[in-house]
């Protein structure tokens, strides 16, 4: 029987003896002492002790390795220029992160590499899409800001029987929730940014693959490029994997009950949520969880949705999300971004759930009269 994720992240470092401190320590070095023999992971560029920890942890969770990097955009673009070296086509989604589609396009410019945009719930679309030599399919699901539900079966299918690499973007769901290299994924991206870090205190990202050869041109990579990420983050980011499972189960647990109560809110046109309608039938096939975040349109549009997020108490005003204290914003006011004028996506922390039920209600009323 496999283990618990909570039981995996808590136990993935050999246990201290005694004498050693229990907690873990914070090692601030750029070189380690030589022995006299020339080992290239003395110099701590290309490895470093603490990024191992998160390594092992995140690694442990996809029985898999893992690769972290200085941020979520570090490891897309390590990745992205991976596929570029080896595939004609990369297909991205049309409605995830804006900044995957910006670097994908970016690196398919420099590399010579198509790039494509299709929606990955239109499954003739996507096989059409990947119908070429040497296709590789970048999946988001659910996507952000609309949580859209992409089916990971179906896409992992239409990959293999055309031939193409499929790699996943599973920033929102997290590997506690979701895994995607079980649906044929020979890759995840992660921005430990969101969620994973939890506590709006890092940037932070990583890619995780079972493909040896893979998970070694990315070290090289970032050896190379140098852009590596901070021991201090690593650390952080490593005392926070241990809660994340325990987080998103609160975190889930309130985004469900707050969709629900905002769908019968006559101010609120529309709610979008992994768990509900239409997205839950697949949700439930892939997700062991719906994860912190949701979306929903407020029928006065961009001012409204404004005056909304501008009146809450409790529930902070800003972008990113998966940390523990709520947060939420319009997501339109980005630049690029194609979410309706009048949605707020919001990030459910883990505050008493009636509480903020009781501050997004009052914001909803303050905003309307
Ligand atoms: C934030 C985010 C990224 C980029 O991560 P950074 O850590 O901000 O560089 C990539 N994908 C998704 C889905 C994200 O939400």
């Amino acid at each position: 029987m496999s283990r618990d994720p909570s039981t995996v992240l808590l136990h993935v470092m050999p246990p201290p003896s005694p004498g050693d401190p229990a907690g873990s320590t914070l090692i601030m070095s750029s070189y380690l002492v030589s022995s006299g023999t020339a080992e290239a992971s003395d110099y701590l560029r290309g490895d470093h002790p603490n990024w191992r920890v998160v390594e092992r942890g995140l690694g442990a969770l996809e029985e898999a390795d893992a690769v972290l990097f200085a941020s979520g955009q570090a490891a897309s673009h390590a990745l992205l220029a991976d596929l570029a070296r080896t595939h004609r086509r990369i297909v991205v989604p049309g409605d995830g992160y804006y900044n995957t589609r910006a670097l994908a396009h970016l690196v398919g410019v420099a590399s010579g590499v198509e790039v494509r945009a299709v929606d990955l719930l239109d499954a003739a679309a996507v096989d059409g899409a990947v119908a070429v030599a040497d296709a590789a399919l970048w999946v988001e699901t659910p996507t952000n800001p609309l949580l859209r539900v992409a089916d990971l079966a179906r896409l992992g299918d239409i990959c293999r029987r055309r031939g193409a690499r499929m790699v996943a973007d599973n920033t929102v769901a997290t590997a506690v929730l979701q895994q995607p290299g079980r649906f044929g994924a020979t890759a995840t991206v992660y921005s430990l940014t969101k969620a994973a870090g939890g506590h709006s205190d890092l940037v932070l990202g990583a890619v995780v693959t079972r493909d040896g050869a893979l998970a070694d041109r990315l070290r090289e990579w970032r050896t190379l490029t140098g852009g590596i990420p901070g021991a201090f983050e690593a650390w952080l980011a490593a005392r926070s994997l241990a809660t994340l499972p325990l987080r998103l189960a609160a975190q889930s647990a309130s985004a469900l009950e707050i969709a629900r109560h905002l769908e019968h809110r006559d101010v609120v046109a529309a709610v979008h949520h992994p768990g509900l309608a239409p997205h839950r039938t697949v949700a439930d096939r892939q997700m062991t969880g719906y994860g912190p975040l949701l979306s929903f349109e407020v029928a006065g549009g961009a001012a409204a949705a404004d005056a909304v997020v501008a009146a809450a108490e409790l529930i902070r005003s800003g972008t990113s999300f998966g940390g523990v204290v709520s947060s939420w914003e319009r997501r339109a006011r980005w630049p690029g971004e194609s979410a309706p004028p009048g949605l707020i996506r919001l990030s459910v922390g883990v505050e008493g759930v009636a509480d903020l039920i009781a501050d997004i209600d009052g914001a909803l009323t303050a905003a309307a009269g």
